[in-house]
C-alpha cells in the first residue's frame, strides 16, 4: 500500500465565507454543535449565527475544557448524543478544533471546521494530539474520518494576532525541509514525489508572499499574500501528510524542536518559534548554506528566533544544551528520519553555531540600518 490520501471532503476558504456558512453546512444537519472556547467563539458569533439562523440549523455553543483530552472528547461526543445533535462544528486554533475532531470520531458525527487562525493544519488533518489533564503530551490518534468540511474566513484570519501567523508560516516553511529529508533515501512512487513538489510550492509561495502577508495581518487586511498564505499553512502542508505518509514526515527541525521542549525557559515560546529555530539548526547539519541564509533572513523578517538569547536561553549552561541534543536524539525521535547519522554532539554543535551565525546576522542588520 502506497497511496493514503486523506483530506477533507471540502475545503472552502474566502474572505467572509461564514456570512454563508449556513448554506455548506445545511446539507449535513439541522442541529449543529459548536465546539470553541470564549475567544474563538466570540470571533465567529456574529456572522456564524446569522447564517446558521438564515439556513434554519439550530445550534448550541459548548465551550469545551481548555485542554485535548480523550475525556473531554467522549463528554462532548456524549452530549451531542443525547441532545440529539447531527454535526459537530470545531471552532478555533488546533486544541478546540482536535477535541472537536475526537468528540466527532468517539460518537461518529460529521465534523466541520472552522480555524481562528491561521497557524498549524489542524483544521485539515483528521488525527489529535491528546493530553493528559496536566497538560501533559499523551499520544495522537489517527481517526477513520477527515472533517466533512472546512470552512475558512480569511477575514477572520486577518483579523488573528500576528504572532500566530508568523509561526504557522515557520512551521509550514519546515515542511519542504523535513519532508526532502526524510524522502531522500526512500523510494519515491508518484505519490509521493507529489507530496513533495506540493512541500516547495508551498515554501516558495511562503517565501513570495510570507512576509507582505504578515504585515497585511498586523494592519488587519484580508488581501491576496494572506489567503496565498493561509492556503499553505492549512491545505497544503495538510496534503503534503496526506500524500506523502510516511515518506514525508517529520526530521530533524522538529526533533530540535521536542529537544527545546525539555527547558522550562522555552515554554514561552510558540510551537513554530521553536521549529523555527529548528530548522536553521536541520539546515545546517545538512551543510546547506545558501537554503541556511535565505531562511535566516526569512524567519528574521517575520520576528521568528534565530538565536538562543531570542529563545530566553541568553544565559543557558551547556549542560542544559546537552540534555536539548540528548532529547532531540531519543530513540523515538523523528531526526532518526534524517539520510544521515545525527548523533547528540553533532546537534549540540548545530545549537550553538546557528547562535554564533545569528547573532552576526542580526548584528550585520543592526549596521546596515
Ligand atoms: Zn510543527
Amino acid at each position: 500500500m502506497h497511496l493514503v490520501m486523506a483530506s477533507p471532503n471540502r475545503y472552502i476558504q474566502e474572505k467572509d465565507i461564514l456570512k454563508q456558512a449556513g448554506e455548506h453546512i445545511a446539507p449535513l444537519g439541522k442541529k449543529a454543535l459548536l465546539v470553541g472556547d470564549n475567544i474563538t467563539l466570540s470571533v465567529v458569533r456574529e456572522n456564524l449565527s446569522q447564517s446558521l439562523k438564515e439556513s434554519g440549523i439550530y445550534f448550541k455553543e459548548e465551550i469545551f475544557g481548555g485542554e485535548v483530552t480523550k475525556k473531554e472528547g467522549h463528554r462532548i461526543a456524549e452530549l451531542a448524543k443525547t441532545e440529539g445533535y447531527d454535526v459537530i462544528i470545531g471552532i478555533g486554533g488546533g486544541k478546540a478544533i482536535d477535541t472537536a475532531k475526537a468528540a466527532s470520531a468517539f460518537g461518529g458525527f460529521p465534523l466541520v471546521t472552522i480555524p481562528t487562525i491561521a497557524s498549524n493544519c489542524a483544521a485539515w488533518t483528521p488525527l489529535s494530539v491528546f493530553y493528559n489533564e496536566d497538560g501533559v503530551f499523551e499520544e495522537y490518534i489517527v481517526f477513520q474520518n477527515s472533517p466533512a468540511l472546512v470552512l475558512v474566513d480569511t477575514r477572520v484570519i486577518a483579523e488573528s494576532p500576528v504572532r500566530y501567523f508568523n509561526a504557522g508560516i515557520a512551521d509550514t516553511v519546515v515542511k519542504w525541509y523535513e519532508a526532502r529529508a526524510s524522502a531522500a533515501n526512500r523510494e519515491k512512487n508518484v505519490p509521493t514525489q507529489t507530496a513533495l513538489n506540493i512541500a516547495r510550492e508551498c515554501a516558495e509561495t511562503l517565501f513570495e508572499y510570507g512576509v507582505e502577508a504578515s504585515q497585511d495581518v498586523k494592519l488587519r487586511k484580508p488581501t491576496k499574500a494572506v489567503e496565498k498564505t493561509t492556503d499553505c499553512i492549512i491545505a497544503l502542508s495538510g496534503m503534503v501528510g496526506g500524500l506523502g505518509s510516511d515518506n514525508c514526515r517529520i526530521a530533524a527541525a522538529h526533533a530540535v524542536h521536542n529537544g527545546f521542549t525539555v527547558l522550562e525557559e522555552t515554554h514561552h515560546l510558540f510551537h513554530g518559534e521553536k521549529v523555527a529555530y529548528g530548522t536553521l539548526v536541520q539546515l545546517f547539519l545538512e551543510n546547506e548554506e545558501q537554503e541556511f541564509y535565505k531562511l535566516m533572513e526569512f524567519l528574521t523578517k517575520l520576528e521568528q528566533p534565530i538565536t538562543l538569547k531570542q529563545m530566553g536561553l541568553e544565559n543557558v549552561s551547556e549542560d542544559s544544551l546537552s540534555k536539548v541534543a540528548e532529547a532531540s536524539c531519543a530513540a523515538e525521535e523523528s531526526i532518526h528520519n534524517m539520510p544521515f547519522k545525527v548523533t547528540p554532539d553533532m546537534v549540540f554543535d548545530a545549537i550553538k553555531k546557528v547562535d554564533e551565525i545569528g547573532n552576526e546576522y542580526l548584528l550585520k542588520s543592526v549596521c546596515k540600518n
